[in-house]
């Protein structure tokens, strides 16, 4: 099954916004195991788009569109898509009817071109719109496939990954649909990841073991296809094995979320708090740790402590500690380790942690870029400073060293 993403909407091709529907359609697709040949991005223009349709239907089985199925004149997909395939539009009535409910609850005057997002090309599938008004929208039609999905991306992904994931499958009638698992890790990079684990991933066929590349975090996919989800899991549990018996003490989950989420799960269970001091970072853990949601029973808060002034003033680090003649200065371990202690003791929590360090581009304090001290105080133990040397531009340092420290607090969470 070879598969065409149609992306449609002027204002893409203007740069008003990004084809984040292009990556997030690309990303399922692959989990279903089709394979993406092409995106298109094409404009709201009915000659255009018919002849992005014509040119996608000679190479490939499945073309998915984003974008244009709302009420405007310039929302086009299902007119053009109809017209080609000498299809009529017909009303889908559940959708008309949630159509004008909203309408009369609002006390609103629904306009006849309301009635668009309601429209189902002939002989169908209608997919649900959980979200939004207009309902997608599956259309077999001369041994092709088409997949009409909304724009707005909160809209798009529940119906791609419910009703369309659904269609799909059942299109694609396989005995043996993929199934797969994502593995996350943290405190490796992908490179040793992949070398500690190259034997498996040239031999393994099934499942099959692939590195996945993800901003800032290192995780694998294992899939593999079956009858069942049982099935499934009874051939993925031994390769996550497998794999947990070389590397498992980065493995900090088998599911997509970040390792911040699985601290906060941890510290809730253990019923723990957490409290941060950052310099070179710059908030950016406690901005990670906050974006968990729920997080606030296990965050007691932060402080972003840029300048020497304010780790003094308000985390009581001494003036002497930080700078004048033979001082340790602010970028050291001895640093590192009173704010994470300072900040614990202060706030109350449990856990402290604080990073310290030369973000770049200049060095700081002679001291040079990508050099990083990062501590985690814990109550009632000693407190465990870390050195690190990250390499990579600005930003990449300050998440490289932020991730690091949430590596080492997981660490002392599971011990
Ligand atoms: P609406 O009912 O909102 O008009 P629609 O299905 O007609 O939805 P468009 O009009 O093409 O979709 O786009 C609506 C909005 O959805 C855009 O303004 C944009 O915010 C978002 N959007 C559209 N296409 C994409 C895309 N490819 N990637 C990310 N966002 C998109
Ligand atoms: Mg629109």
């Amino acid at each position: 099954m070879k598969a065409e993403i149609i992306a449609v909407g002027t204002e893409l091709l203007l740069g008003q916004i990004v084809n984040t529907n292009a990556q997030a359609i690309s990303q399922k697709l692959a989990e279903l195991g089709i394979d993406v040949y092409f995106q298109t991005v094409v404009g709201d223009n009915a000659a255009r788009l018919r002849e992005a349709i014509e040119i996608g239907r000679g190479r490939a089985d499945l073309l998915v569109f984003s974008g244009g199925l709302g009420p405007t004149q310039d929302d086009l997909t299902k007119d053009v898509l109809a017209d080609y395939l000498n299809r009529q539009l017909v009303i889908h009535e559940p959708a008309m009817k949630a159509i004008e409910e909203l309408f009369s609850s609002r006390g609103m005057h629904m306009v006849e071109s309301n009635k668009r997002q309601a429209h189902l090309i002939e002989g169908s599938d209608p997919l649900e719109n959980a979200t939004g008004l207009a309902v997608g929208n599956g259309v077999e039609a001369d041994g092709t496939l088409y997949l009409l999905l909304p724009g707005p991306p909160k809209e798009m992904k529940p119906m791609l990954d419910g009703p369309g994931k659904a269609w799909l499958r059942n299109k694609l009638g396989e005995e043996r649909p993929l199934y797969s698992r994502l593995l996350k890790f943290v405190g490796i990079g992908e490179s040793n990841l992949e070398a500690a684990l190259i034997d498996l991933i040239d031999s393994q066929i099934d499942p099959t073991i692939a590195p996945y590349a993800k901003e800032g975090e290192v995780a694998l996919r294992v899939s593999t296809k079956a009858r069942s989800q049982a099935e499934a899991d009874g051939k993925i549990n031994a390769s996550v094995a497998a794999i947990a018996q070389r590397v498992g003490e980065h493995l900090y989950a088998d599911e997509d979320i970040p390792i911040e989420e699985v601290i906060v799960r941890m510290l809730r269970t253990a019923n723990k708090r957490l409290a941060s001091a950052e310099s070179l970072s710059g908030g950016l853990l406690a901005e990670l740790v906050t974006s968990v949601p729920g997080s606030s029973g296990e965050f007691v808060g932060g402080v972003v402590t840029y300048t020497n002034l304010m780790k003094h003033k308000l985390l009581g680090i001494p003036m002497a500690q930080l700078e004048g003649e033979g001082a340790p200065g602010a970028i050291s371990e001895s640093t590192a380790r009173l704010m994470a202690e300072n900040v614990m003791n202060l706030s109350g929590a449990d856990f402290g942690v604080s990073l310290t360090g030369v973000a770049g581009p200049a060095e700081s304090e002679g001291k040079p870029v990508g050099l990083v001290y990062f501590a985690i105080a814990e109550k009632g133990k000693e407190t465990t400073v870390y050195t690190s040397h990250f390499k990579g531009g600005r930003e990449m340092i300050r998440l490289r060293a932020v991730k690091s420290a949430l590596y080492r607090l997981w660490q002392a969470l599971k011990n």
